[in-house]
């Protein structure tokens, strides 16, 4: 979860919502990483999960990550929560809840209700504070309130 709270502020610095993602495989070695670059990339699908998954895809030799761990500074949303399904992602850990948009726990459980094809453990709140922080941190400064 530190190496992807270092990407989510790459993505800060790039003024990016700071979000981060790495994806680490069976034996616990970083096979991808990524950070949301959104406005960057101009892209709404280009969140940090997507990149990660798509670059340990990659770096595995396939799109089944099924010993795979995804940890994620943000609860992830449904597109990224549907592409854990799709490789099949073993573990998803993430830091901060997105009551907004998070569709782990706080909407619709996607991956992790049994409904699909593929379920996936969670683990949340891991270095929570940290990872909410740098959210409200950027988007306060974003709305012009002092810091
Ligand atoms: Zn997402």
């Amino acid at each position: 979860m530190r190496l992807a709270l270092e990407r989510a502020r790459e993505a800060e610095s790039e003024g990016e919502v700071p979000v981060g993602c790495v994806v680490v495989d069976e034996g616990g070695e970083v096979v991808g990483s990524g950070h949301n670059r959104t406005e960057g990339a101009e892209d709404a699908t280009a969140h940090g999960e997507m990149e990660a998954i798509r670059e340990a895809s990659r770096a595995l030799g396939g799109w089944r990550l099924t010993g795979a761990t995804l940890y994620v500074t943000l609860e992830p949303c449904a597109m990224c929560m549907g592409a854990v399904v799709l490789s099949r992602v073993g573990r998803v850990v993430f830091g901060a809840r997105d009551p907004k948009s998070g569709t782990v726990v706080s909407k619709y459980a996607i991956g992790v209700n049994g409904r699909l094809n593929h379920t996936a453990e969670v683990t949340e709140g891991v270095l929570e504070y940290e990872c909410s922080e740098l959210l409200t941190r950027f988007f306060k400064k974003l709305r012009g309130v002092s810091v």
